[in-house]
């Protein structure tokens, strides 16, 4: 696996990581709504320019994991959608109360890169990582993982094997299931410490 630098660069409870591979910076959640001037100080502290984030990825579509999208892509980001995920992006701006600023995110334009699930490895290699996104519902339809090749996994909200409801329990231990077999060992969520798989 080429190398890479690894940044949290995350803010109210909520983890967002950098992933750097050359002059690529893809960002892997994409921010609370309405807080653009967090994300910025928090990368400012890690030494990250607003402009040198190159790619964003949204685990999936709530206003903590995603909440920044058009205005990153605004800052120059291009955005990175699978098909999976573009019903759930406009759905976000019912959840936004007027008072939280939100941007509603715009799928049509030249900021947006719709990629398919089967084509995300050669996506991702382009950009200098090695890896590939995997649909791992549960916690929403929506909810993809980023697995790369060294086993680290950004699983947003995936829920936690004793967190699960009854009634998701099928799906939400497919997902790992999923993972585990694709050779997943390091989970980087979007809220709470990096852990190892199973534990
Ligand atoms: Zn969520």
């Amino acid at each position: 696996m080429r190398p890479y630098t690894l940044v949290n660069v995350g803010y109210r409870s909520t983890n967002f990581y950098v992933i750097g591979s050359g002059r690529t910076r893809l960002l892997v959640d994409l921010g609370w709504m309405g807080m653009l001037g967090a994300m910025r100080t928090e990368l400012q502290r890690k030494g990250i320019g607003l402009t040198e984030i190159t790619h964003g990825f949204a685990t999936h579509y709530h206003l903590d994991h995603a909440g920044l999208a058009q205005e990153l892509k605004a800052s120059g980001m291009l955005l990175i959608i699978t098909p999976e995920q573009l019903s759930a992006a406009p759905v976000m701006k019912q959840w936004a109360k007027p008072q939280d600023n939100y941007v509603d995110v715009v799928l049509d334009d030249a900021q947006t890169r719709v990629v398919e699930l089967s084509a995300s490895r050669a996506f991702l290699a382009g950009l200098g990582i090695d890896g590939e996104l995997i649909h791992t519902p549960g916690h929403s339809d929506d909810s993809i993982s980023l697995l790369l090749d060294d086993g680290c996994v950004f699983t947003g909200d995936l829920t936690h094997p004793a967190l699960v409801e009854e009634k998701d329990v099928e799906v939400v231990t497919r997902s790992w299931k999923t993972l585990r077999d694709k050779g997943a060992t390091t989970i980087y969520p979007g809220h709470g410490p990096v852990r190892p798989i199973g534990t």
